[in-house]
């Protein structure tokens, strides 16, 4: 099972075809880092950023972790679906789920959005990835299975930092999952960067609300980056906007507190100034988007 990837390196992948075997695989060797289709950590690897001596590649479990369900109320999503893939899925076509749609439709070009798993986006663990914050903001939760069994963590407590998770060294995320809000409920998403696509984005945006006879009934925003470096809520907003009429003075009041809830720092992709100004602008538009005003 042990093959060297390349002549002269010392690189060992392991390739195991199940995920039980993955698992005791891992549990044997904890210092191996997981790989599904590798279009975020081959990049990484290759511009000197990881230098993994073994390299777990769980891309071939595609039987076991490239589902789609709806358990109850529980929508379920296996680590190894790919954009592409989710994309045909059902309930990414219902309305309440359009920000699936936005977010899909700028990922990355077709050739990634083939290989880019959700689970991967998510494990990435940086304010590039654009799921997170639409998984922050659908209180998603991760399902996290070693040899010693599954346990079940928010993804707000999974991110413990830019590219830190809280995962044991022997274990693989095998499924993501967040409830149904149910009718009444919409969602949006926007990122922006540099050009339309095949782009880092500089912010993006997700919301998840209902806004019912112009009252906002529930509210949940999440940004790539909000006060550190990786995607949160931005959960001071969220509380000003929770049972308030939809209008320009909530509107106007949502922006300052926003602003004043961004704590932001210039980087060598933007200032934080840009980066505030259009996260303010598209926090406007998404919840106008969500409560069906122009
Ligand atoms: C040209 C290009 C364009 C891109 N455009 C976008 C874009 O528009 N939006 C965006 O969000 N991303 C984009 N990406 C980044 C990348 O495609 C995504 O992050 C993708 O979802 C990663 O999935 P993967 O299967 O390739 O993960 P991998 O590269 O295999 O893994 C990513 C990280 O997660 C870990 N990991 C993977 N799966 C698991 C698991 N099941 N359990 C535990 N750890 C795991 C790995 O160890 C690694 O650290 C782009 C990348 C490229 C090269």
């Amino acid at each position: 099972m042990e093959q060297p990837l390349l002549n002269r390196s010392e690189m060992i992948i392991l390739q195991p075809s199940s995920l039980k075997e993955s698992l005791k695989v891992l549990n044997e060797n904890p210092d191996a880092e997981i790989m599904a289709n590798a279009s975020d950590l081959w990049p990484r690897i290759r511009n000197g950023e990881v230098r993994p001596k073994k390299i777990l590649d769980i891309s071939g479990l595609t039987n076991e972790l490239s589902y789609v369900k709806k358990d109850g109320n529980v929508i379920k999503i296996g680590a190894l679906v790919t954009v592409s893939q989710l994309e045909g899925e059902s309930f990414v076509k219902e309305k309440r789920f359009s920000a699936f749609v936005d977010l899909i439709s700028k990922f990355g070009s077709l050739q990634i959005r083939n290989v880019a798993t959700v689970g991967g986006n998510v494990c990435a663990a940086s304010s590039s990835e654009d799921f997170i914050p639409l998984f922050l903001a659908l209180n998603a939760k991760v399902k996290l299975s070693s040899v010693d069994g599954e346990r079940y963590m928010s993804v707000e407590k999974f991110l413990a930092g830019k590219r830190k998770l809280n995962r044991r060294p022997n274990e693989i995320l095998t499924e993501i999952s967040f409830e149904d809000p149910g009718p009444g409920y919409g969602s949006a998403f926007e990122k922006v960067g540099r050009r339309n696509m095949l782009i880092i984005n500089l912010v993006n945006l997700a919301v998840v609300g209902k806004i019912a006879k112009g009252k906002i009934e529930d509210i949940r925003i999440a940004a790539n980056r909000v006060k550190g470096k990786i995607p949160e809520r931005a959960k001071t907003t969220e509380e000003f906007l929770k049972g308030k009429e939809l209008n320009e003075e909530t509107l106007n009041g949502a922006k300052k507190v926003f602003g004043e809830e961004l704590i932001l720092t210039d980087d060598m992709r933007a200032s934080a100034t840009y980066r505030k100004a259009l996260l303010i602008t598209i926090l406007e538009r998404l919840i106008k988007k969500i409560g069906g005003v122009q």
